[in-house]
């Protein structure tokens, strides 16, 4: 590990006047994922902002247009099964209970969960070339093993997937994220938050180098019974999607009011098409539909040597996470085994 100063500010403001004046600095909180990135010589800050501290951003506050606050120091754990998210929103508790394990979920925060960082096996050997890495040095995931890679809109810069859970879930429910920076705060949906690689791998968020995350708002509509958080993975715990599926439907008198879904372990961010929602909006479930959904969904999949499986993997998945939703039987991340 390289040589580092520490800071822990004391607010917010001084939060971001830490990170604005120093280019090489990086936030920590958790640190589940930044400490294993600098022990891998992959992130070699020059100073760390310890804002673990920080006063404000530990709540959960219900409001009273419906929406609910999740500050970006709450951990995992707290906001999994906090009450007002457990009953208001249970696709993001059930998809925040599908990552890592309890110790890491204790310690990682709602903040770091959405900034963190690939799990490409490349990104991490600090020996390799990776454009993501360092910029202009290649992509040896292309032709090399790339079983965990995207089949959705990768480049040829970078074929990486975002490793997260609960970004998914968030991503379905089109939570927003509040950030603050030297000019104020402001507002990014989930949809704008993360970024495919195009010719800027080395970009993951349009979160500004100068700003940090101070919460995630949900919106008031909750899908109460009918979502899903479906994860298929190579082990059954602690171990990233190879393809997961949030789904969420509001449904009244049978029929399919309004739809989300979400994938993720396939794309550089959480992959939603809300034209496929639309689809199934206005009838009732119908498997023949799901079908087309997930065909919709995936257009334009391109597998590489090690990762074709996904798409037919993808399209099951889609299929079965809209039946377990419709039917209200949501996949349980306690006993695994799929329904
Ligand atoms: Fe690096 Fe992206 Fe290629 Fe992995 S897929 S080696 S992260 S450029």
């Amino acid at each position: 590990m390289n040589p580092f100063s520490y800071a822990r500010p004391s607010s917010v403001a001084e939060a971001v006047r830490e990170v604005a004046t120093n280019p090489a600095a990086k936030v920590i909180a958790g640190g589940t994922n930044l400490v294993d990135l600098m022990k891998y010589h992959v992130e070699r800050p020059a100073r760390l902002v310890d804002v673990s501290r920080l006063p404000g951003l530990k709540q959960v506050e219900a409001r009273p247009d419906g929406t609910v606050r999740i500050g970006a120091l709450v951990t995992n754990t707290d906001a999994a099964y906090h009450p007002t998210v457990r009953e208001g929103w249970p696709l993001l508790s059930s998809a925040l209970l599908a990552g890592a394990t309890a110790q890491l979920r204790n310690a990682a925060t709602i903040g770091g969960n959405l900034l963190q960082r690939t799990r490409c096996y490349y990104f991490y050997d600090a020996q390799m070339p990776c454009n993501k890495r360092e910029p202009g040095t290649g992509c040896p995931a292309i032709s090399g093993v790339n079983r965990v890679h995207a089949i959705l809109g990768h480049s040829e810069r970078c074929i990486a997937t975002h490793p997260s859970d609960m970004c998914v879930a968030l991503a379905a429910l089109e939570a927003v994220v509040h950030v603050a920076g030297p000019g104020g705060e402001r507002r990014i949906p989930m949809a704008e938050f993360h970024r495919l690689p195009g010719h800027e791998p080395e970009r993951d968020t349009n979160l500004a180098r100068d700003e940090i995350v101070l919460a995630v708002e949900l919106p008031a509509h909750r899908f109460g019974l009918h979502h899903t958080y479906l994860k298929l993975r190579d082990r059954l715990s602690y171990a990233f999607a190879l393809v997961s599926v949030a789904a969420a439907m509001e449904i009244e008198d049978g029929t399919i009011r309004r739809a989300r879904i979400a994938l993720g372990g396939v794309a550089h961010k959480p992959w939603r098409v809300e034209a496929a929602e639309r689809m199934i909006e206005g009838i009732r479930p119908d498997p023949r539909r799901f079908d087309e959904v997930a065909e919709y969904l995936l257009e334009g999949a391109r597998g590489f040597q090690h990762n074709a499986f996904k798409i037919d993997l993808a399209r099951r998945a889609i299929h079965r996470a809209l039946a377990q939703a419709a039917a209200g039987t949501p996949q349980s991340q306690t006993d695994k085994r799929i329904a």
